[in-house]
């Protein structure tokens, strides 16, 4: 769908599905991966604003080439100055006739929501949420083929680093060699900062790589992702070094056992709770429960975190089209962990998945 498609469609949520909808209601799009998504502008400053039958892009002065460049779907209206939005919101919802204006609750500041009220005096404020991410949701095909290229550029970056594990190196070298070689092969930036944590460090959902060395017997995580062409890959895939013991094979298996639980749970109709207490519960019965201490998985996309969410508490409803990761983990203070993580597409009766690195438990 190009992008004049994705406004239309929007608007007729504004239209039909918001409560407050209506004619007069416009949306002030001012997140981002939002805008990105409904006109193509990639710059750090710009907005929309979506009137029942018109879009405006605004931005300011620095952009105006950019946007003349990247924007389609949207009439292009530039200020001067990055503090005369104001102004230039103020004539365009006067001329669309928008008496309402939506923002993005979730993304606006309490400061900002107020300068926006400073800015329109005449205009009602109608906090919204979840708009566009829901529309984010299903990917469309040309989505799906840049995070498919992603997550193979992800696969290909864990066998790169694997070849360059050695006891003694430390993770914040595997994490800087990870990353860079992902830019070079392609990726137009990481998704995240690469996690690469050894020994111990593995137990820490979210290590920051450090000058802990890696370490014969012990487990080593990698958790990384890159962008292409403005999507995310996420992928997390644990070894052994030098040589696993029982312990190590025993864990290992369990999250893997979960983790193909989760994937086989996955299906259109599925509410994300459900999937995630189909990981859980192979955890939970092992005993393990307390280690596996956060959400199953999450949405994918212009995001590395979007809708929906595979949480114990998640109502979202999976549909086909929508890319999640499965990830379960089991994390024990002080020995160390396993997670494994996949990226998924929900299809019309399960799910493909999208990562393709070995599963079986590596010991390099
Ligand atoms: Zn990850
Ligand atoms: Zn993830």
């Amino acid at each position: 769908m190009d992008h004049l498609g994705r406004i239309k469609h929007l608007q007729e949520e504004l239209d039909g599905s918001l409560p407050q909808g209506g004619p007069d209601i416009a949306l002030y799009v001012s997140h981002l991966p939002n805008v990105r998504y409904l006109c193509g502008f990639t710059g750090s400053n710009g907005a929309l604003l979506v009137g029942a039958h018109s879009a405006w892009f605004l931005t300011d002065g620095r952009y105006r080439t950019q946007a003349a460049d990247e924007v389609t779907g949207a009439e292009v209206d530039v200020y001067a100055l990055p503090d005369q939005l104001g102004g230039a919101l103020q004539r365009i919802s006067a001329e669309i006739g928008a008496t309402r204006i939506g923002f993005e609750s979730d993304h606006v500041s309490v400061a900002a929501a107020d300068r926006l009220r400073g800015y329109l005096p005449d205009c009602e404020l109608v906090a919204t949420t979840g708009l566009v991410e829901g529309l984010r949701r299903v990917k469309e095909p040309e989505e799906l083929d840049r995070i498919r290229e992603a997550a193979r550029l992800a696969d290909e970056g864990l066998a790169y680093i694997l070849e360059k594990v050695h006891p003694g190196i430390a993770e914040r070298e595997l994490a800087i060699m990870l990353e860079s070689h992902l830019r070079l092969q392609g990726a137009e930036a990481v998704s995240f900062p690469a996690i690469v944590a050894a020994a111990e460090r593995s137990a820490l959902p979210h290590a920051h790589p450090s000058d802990r060395v890696v370490e014969e017997g012990r487990f080593l995580l990698f958790d990384l992702g890159c962008i292409v062409d403005g999507y995310c890959s996420d992928l997390t895939r644990t070894v052994v070094v030098g040589h696993a013991d029982d312990r190590h094979r025993e864990i290992y298996d369990l999250v893997a056992q979960a983790q193909q639980a989760g994937l086989d749970a996955l299906a259109p109709g599925r509410t994300g709770a459900e999937v995630d207490k189909a990981a859980r519960d192979v955890i939970d019965g092992a005993g393990h429960g307390e280690a596996f201490g956060h959400s199953l998985g999450h949405g994918v996309g212009i995001e590395i975190h979007e809708a929906p969410t595979l949480r114990s508490t998640s109502a979202d409803v999976l549909a086909e089209g929508q890319v999640v990761t499965v990830e379960p983990g089991i994390y024990l203070p002080g020995w160390g962990g396993v997670r494994i993580e996949d990226l998924t597409v929900v299809t019309a009766d399960g799910q493909e998945t999208l990562s393709c690195s070995p599963k079986e438990l590596i010991v390099l």
